[in-house]
């Protein structure tokens, strides 16, 4: 893919300072990804954690008029609970449980995306059972177990439209570099036909809906 637009500076350091897990060229390719899906569709992510890719995503949306739907129940997959290699003892809350949203919420303000990121608290599968809406991008990274992974292709890979984007975050062909699932959902994806490979930067992977 060539390079377009850039991003403009103040959502991008406010990604830059936002607590995650993406390194920037991969924000700024997700970003890409988002400009060139943005003119097909919404974009809706399966795991906003603190906002970091929410406002990579953001900013395209928000450069094209519509809208980012990020999806988490913000109490953290299995290796950001306490005690897990992941965790970080900023995001617990009173209750000793973490929650990622008032991170997100201020990202997101700080960034200047309120108008655009629309925060959807809850399970990834149970949303998708009532979603109809048609999507220009799918951006899958939430649990990383073969379940979540799998369940999320399932139930959202169906709504990116033709020429739309399925991006995949945490591919690792080589098993020494991370987990499986994500690597086979991104392989079942190239399978079934539906979507061919259109961008690849460090652990994302971005398939075209054919
Ligand atoms: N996309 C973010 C990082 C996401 S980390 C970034 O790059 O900045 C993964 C997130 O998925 C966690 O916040 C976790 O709470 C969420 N998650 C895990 N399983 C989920 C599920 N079944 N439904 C909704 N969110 C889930
Ligand atoms: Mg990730």
């Amino acid at each position: 893919m060539t390079a377009g637009a850039t991003m403009p500076v103040a959502a991008l350091a406010a990604a830059r300072a936002a607590i995650g897990f993406m390194p920037d060229a991969e924000g700024l390719a997700l970003f890409e990804l988002g400009r060139r899906a943005a003119a097909i569709g919404p974009l809706l992510e399966i795991g906003s954690y603190c906002g970091k890719s929410a406002i990579y995503l953001g900013a395209a949306a928000q450069a094209a008029g519509t809208r980012v739907f990020s999806i988490d129940h913000h109490r953290g997959s299995e290796e950001n609970q306490p005690g897990e290699q992941y965790h970080d003892a900023r995001l617990v809350d009173s209750q000793g449980l973490v929650d990622t949203l008032p991170w997100f919420r201020r990202a997101i303000a700080e960034a200047g995306l309120e108008d655009t990121v629309v925060a959807i608290v809850g399970r990834s599968t149970a949303t998708a059972a009532d979603w109809s809406t048609p999507l220009g991008m799918v951006f899958i990274d939430g649990g990383h177990s073969e379940a979540a992974a799998q369940g999320d292709y399932e139930a959202w890979s169906r709504f990116v439209m033709p020429g739309g984007i399925l991006a995949i975050h945490d591919v690792f062909p080589d098993p020494a570099d991370g987990g499986r699932p994500p690597y086979n959902v991104y392989l079942r994806a190239i399978d079934s036909g539906r979507f061919r490979e259109v961008l690849v930067e460090g652990s994302l992977r971005g398939l075209e809906r054919v």
